[in-house]
């Protein structure tokens, strides 16, 4: 069974998507199966070298919470593999002319959106695969399929929207930006007595950070961290009311949006002249940023860094003052396995905390929270929770604790219902920018204080 809401049509088309009906889907569907081979090599590594030696299974958190048998990445990438080897072998081809056995059908269609929609795309598998065989890649690819024949999560393709038509998840224009800044101005006010500016549009700002949208609205204590840092080190930045989103969707259903989104992003930078962007906490935005933007869209003008890194580089400008707390770090998959963004969080958290624990597995071994790669959707969260299962048991081992640092906006939403669920609500989750932020002595080494 599915276990999203299908998209409508007409929401398919407003992203530029013509949905395939009755006899166009196999003659689609395999034209697609070899345009994606030919862009990819190694989709066609991966599905030609898997051994069945079962290693994978036990690595993945999807199969570990639910214990379906498809939610093993072998057998996951086996549902892409046996039509792979039907259209793009010659055996394949062969024996389709006398069976319609594994025909792309709507049936595949079913089964293909049911699996590759439980996994997080966390990578976990590669890492115990004897081949690096990245079922997380060929979940994309097949995720990337479903969409050009007119198949995507409803809550997936309004993101996508919003973010082809604003820069944001969320479809928020200027004027709530400008509000919801001035309001945040106005409670570091209140807490710094310093006049502390989260400016927008700022034109010839040395530096463009790129936050998550999220970061306006919930996770307010993310940006209200990184103003506090940036006006310490007289910093001049700026927002940018056109890409106010280091998330970036399209990577996880429709590259060609992945693409626009990451254009915007150039754009920007170019219009206001800055020389650094800096992304904020957003794990598989961070993951296209510094790993896929260049195969995407050519080189960057501007020097890409990520806040963690940014704030790690100058941590010993801060004046710090320990917070009594015990807190661990959750490694986002895409930081950990995607782009190697391990040292900078625990440096920071190292300094802001008076007790910095491990969990077990960490850095490129830890575990996905569940929540990655788009699966936020309410009508999964039942699903989402066995996903988690791995987390929660993770996090139960260090009790007590008081502080799951979070940095990256979907495991900000995810983990949070995670503990409320396996009984540890009573522990309290947030960013690492955050941490600093608490932490941080306000005053200023660039003159602002
Ligand atoms: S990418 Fe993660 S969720 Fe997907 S199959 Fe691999 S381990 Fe499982
Ligand atoms: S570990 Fe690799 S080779 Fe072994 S079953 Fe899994 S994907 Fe196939």
């Amino acid at each position: 069974m599915i276990p999203f809401h299908v998209a409508k049509e007409k929401e398919m088309r407003a992203i530029g998507i013509e949905p395939v009906h009755g006899d166009e889907l196999q003659g689609k569907a395999v034209k697609l199966i070899h345009d994606y081979r030919n862009l990819s090599r190694s989709l066609s590594v991966m599905l030609e070298n898997c051994t069945r030696c079962g290693a994978c299974a036990e690595a993945c958190h999807s199969y570990l919470g639910t214990d379906d048998y498809y939610n093993i990445p072998a057998a996951r990438a086996g549902l892409f593999r046996r039509i792979f080897e039907r259209y793009c072998s010659w055996k394949g081809r062969l024996i389709g002319r006398l069976s319609r056995k594994n025909a792309f059908n709507s049936r595949i269609v079913g089964q293909w959106a049911e699996y590759f929609y439980q996994c997080n795309v966390c990578r976990r598998c590669a890492m115990f695969c004897p081949f690096g065989i990245d079922t997380g890649e060929i979940t994309i690819a097949a995720r990337n399929i479903l969409t050009q024949l007119g198949i995507a999560p409803h809550f997936i393709v309004g993101i996508g929207k919003n973010e082809l038509n604003t820069g944001n998840n969320t479809g928020i224009l200027k004027p709530a930006i400008m509000d919801s800044c001035a309001f945040l101005e106005e409670e570091l006010r209140e807490e710094t007595g310093l006049d502390i500016k989260i400016p927008v549009d700022k034109p010839h700002a040395d530096v463009l950070y790129v936050p998550s949208s999220s970061e306006l609205f919930t996770n307010t204590d993310t940006m209200l961290g990184a103003a506090k840092m940036f006006h310490f080190l007289g910093v001049n930045w700026t927002l940018s009311s056109t890409i106010l989103e280091a998330a970036n969707y399209g990577f996880l259903f429709d590259l060609d949006i992945m693409k626009r989104h990451n254009r915007r992003l150039r754009i920007a930078a170019a219009a206001i002249g800055a020389e650094m962007v800096i992304q904020g906490e957003c794990g598989h935005g961070w993951r296209v940023a510094r790993m896929l933007s260049e195969g995407a869209n050519g080189p960057v003008t501007f020097h890409l860094t990520h806040i963690l890194e940014f704030a790690a580089a100058n941590i010993s400008k801060f004046r710090l003052v320990k917070i009594p707390m015990r807190a661990t770090l959750h490694d986002p998959c895409n930081y950990g396995r995607g782009s190697g963004l391990v040292d900078a969080p625990r440096e920071l958290i190292g300094a802001c905390v008076e007790e910095f624990v491990e969990m077990s597995p960490n850095r490129e071994l830890n575990f996905c929270c569940g929540g990655g790669s788009g699966l936020l959707m309410d009508e999964m969260k039942d699903l989402r929770m066995l996903l988690g299962k791995k987390k929660a048991e993770q996090i139960s081992a260090l009790q007590p604790l008081d502080y799951v640092a979070l940095p990256c906006a979907s495991c900000k939403a995810q983990v949070p219902l995670v503990l409320k669920h396996y009984g540890m609500g009573e522990i309290r989750t947030g960013g690492v920018i955050e941490l600093l932020g608490k932490a941080m002595v306000m005053g200023s080494i660039g003159g602002n204080g």
